[in-house]
């Protein structure tokens, strides 16, 4: 089993950016030895999770991509929390309309 800090130093070497939602630590977590998924460590906003499909390098790679192509905030704007909180909402209500 791997520790939070050995999954956090996973990412910082597999140069994983910070968190584009708060800034936080992210972390490559391992998943029930079938794939990776990167989590912030801070708010727990994470990727899809890359499955090994017999080439667990290549999925590492995957995963650090797709947290990397996540837009970054930019420098000196702050975190929008009405229109994440709005999405939310609405989220939650087209799951409780089905
Ligand atoms: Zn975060």
């Amino acid at each position: 089993m791997s520790t939070k800090n050995d999954c956090i130093k996973r990412a910082r070497k597999l140069e994983c950016a910070p968190c584009p939602f708060c800034g936080g630590l992210p972390e490559i977590r391992t998943l029930a030895h079938s794939g990776y998924t990167v989590v912030c460590s801070v708010c727990g906003s994470r990727t899809k999770v890359a499955f090994f499909q017999g080439a667990k390098e290549k999925a590492l790679k995957r995963v650090v991509q797709k947290w990397n192509m996540r837009t970054p905030l930019k420098a000196g704007k702050s975190i929008n929390w009405e229109k994440i909180f709005k999405c939310f909402v609405e989220a939650i209500n087209k799951v409780n309309a089905e």
